[in-house]
């Protein structure tokens, strides 16, 4: 039997298509949820729209500090891991959720299979990056998305059992393009090209009051309409800082709750760019065929960023800035996914479940 450990939004779109697959072969899963991501929109909406198995568990660790989160949550999965003896359990990404999963996952003599594998941005005050490099040299077996991430894992001196299978997010992408059942814009009266779509939630920016006024400086400036599907927590850090108002009030900025997926996609093929500090959306940028303004310091997709898909925003330079600005000004030329093949084909949760199947004899 198979154990899926996951805990917030990206997880819940990673775990999709690779579930969906082992159900296919019919395979016994179990889905522990840690409750990290606990509100409806957050949560729920994924599994529902996304057929999802639902989860077996919620272990309920709900939020708090880093290290809050991880020890309860290990607490929690080691219960779990007693309760189900998996064959082996995977892990999604690069979450509280995920370090906690492999540290209680790895004392249980339980092999763990880590999907994402070798991604880096090489700042540990980044502060999933203590998460990637733990859960990576605690695996047994290691999908990556890209070939940067197993030139990645290969620098740490990991290379055994190290598999490029592509992206589980671009399958997810894919197969959901098929249905595209999105009512956002119409409901808001959005016209295709006529907006920038911009998510944030990251710490690097959301942790400093100085950086969410910068952000809002920046936004008072751009000629265009932004669309804001907002993460709860950015709205709770801008609530405390006092700022949610002065947000609000400015007139193209459309601040919405956070979006299902299938009105997330909507926003995002149809958006002229996108504004983002989120890994996940910044990656769906070059599957969605729209270029992307990144907002944070990191670089986590090597090749999107040679290819000026993904270009950095540093509110700390007036430069920076005078330039994303004119980004958001040019016309949107079109382009569609012209790299080759980067991030697999959308068969990436049937190459894994294929390794599945041959290392643990499923
Ligand atoms: N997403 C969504 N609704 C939203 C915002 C994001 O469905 O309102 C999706 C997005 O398309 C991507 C995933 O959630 O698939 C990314 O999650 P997030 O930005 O929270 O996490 P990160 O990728 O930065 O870890």
């Amino acid at each position: 039997m198979i154990m899926h450990i996951v805990g917030n939004r990206p997880q819940f779109i990673k775990l999709a298509p690779v579930s969906k697959e082992l159900q296919r072969r019919g395979y016994r899963q179990v889905v522990i949820h840690t409750g990290q991501h606990y509100d409806e929109n957050m949560s729920e909406v994924f599994f529902e729209e996304l057929g999802i198995l639902k989860p077996d568990q919620n272990l309920g660790i709900g939020s708090g500090t880093h290290a809050q989160m991880t020890g309860r949550a290990m607490i929690e999965i080691e219960k779990a891991l007693e309760d189900h003896r998996p064959d082996c359990a995977i892990l999604y990404g690069d979450t509280d959720s995920t370090l906690a999963g492999a540290i209680a996952t790895v004392k249980m003599n339980v092999p763990i299979v880590h999907i994402e594998a070798g991604i880096r941005t090489g700042k540990l005050k980044n502060p999933e990056e203590a998460n990637r490099i733990v859960t990576d040299h605690l695996s047994d077996m290691l999908f990556c998305s890209d070939a940067a991430s197993v030139r990645n894992l290969r620098a740490e001196g990991i290379a055994d059992h190290v598999y490029q299978v592509g992206d589980v997010m671009y399958d997810t992408f894919l197969q959901y393009r098929k249905s595209e059942g999105g009512t956002v814009l119409k409901k808001h009266g959005l016209k295709q090209d006529g907006y920038a779509l911009m998510t944030w939630h990251r710490q690097e920016n959301t942790h400093s009051r100085e950086r969410m006024r910068q952000i809002i400086g920046f936004l008072k400036k751009t000629r265009r309409q932004i669309v804001c599907p907002m993460h709860p927590g950015t709205r709770a850090k801008l609530v405390e800082y006092d700022l949610m108002e002065e947000l609000e009030e400015l007139p193209d900025v459309l601040i919405l709750p956070p979006v299902g997926y299938a009105d997330m996609m909507e926003l995002m093929v149809n958006a002229h760019i996108i504004l983002t500090d989120s890994g996940g959306v910044s990656k769906e940028s070059y599957f969605a065929g729209v270029k992307c303004i990144l907002m944070v310091d990191l670089n986590l997709w090597p090749d999107l960023m040679k290819a000026n898909w993904i270009t950095k925003l540093d509110f700390d330079s007036e430069a920076s800035i005078r330039d994303a600005l004119l980004r958001m000004e040019e016309k949107r030329d079109g382009e569609t996914a012209v790299l080759p093949d980067i991030y697999g084909r959308g068969d990436a949760s049937e190459r894994i479940a294929d390794i599945l199947e041959r290392a643990y004899q499923l």
